[in-house]
């Protein structure tokens, strides 16, 4: 069973006690997180503590994330800080900016928005 570190209490867990947290770009290409509920967005992820055995993330853990701003962190990818950079086009590393969902399309596979991580 693989384990995942919940980006608020940094609680240590099974990846299913854990919600899913990936990227969508919104329209204008700002990057904004959103709970994957599926588990199945292309790109990074983070993990956070549900509330209870719902599937909203738990609260007190988005309050650390947010203190601590360790969601923008989990999720920023390589590459990404620098302006015009094609370093993420390499064969096998990680996804590229181009290849993330969009926000509509995040909507439609149930994800909720939860917070910008940058441009
Ligand atoms: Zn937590």
């Amino acid at each position: 069973m693989p384990r995942r570190t919940c980006v608020g209490c940094g609680r240590v867990a099974a990846k299913s006690d854990l919600l899913r947290l990936a990227v969508a770009l919104a329209r204008g290409g700002a990057r904004v997180a959103v709970v994957d509920r599926r588990g199945t967005l292309p790109g990074r992820g983070a993990y956070i503590c549900r509330e209870g055995a719902s599937r909203q993330p738990s609260a007190g853990c988005l309050a650390l994330a947010r203190r601590r701003r360790s969601i923008a962190r989990a999720l920023r990818l390589p590459g990404a800080t620098g302006v015009g950079g094609r370093s993420d086009e390499r064969a096998g590393s990680e996804p590229s900016r181009r290849g993330a969902p969009t926000l509509e399309d995040a909507r439609t596979i149930d994800c909720e928005p939860l917070e910008s991580v940058g441009p």
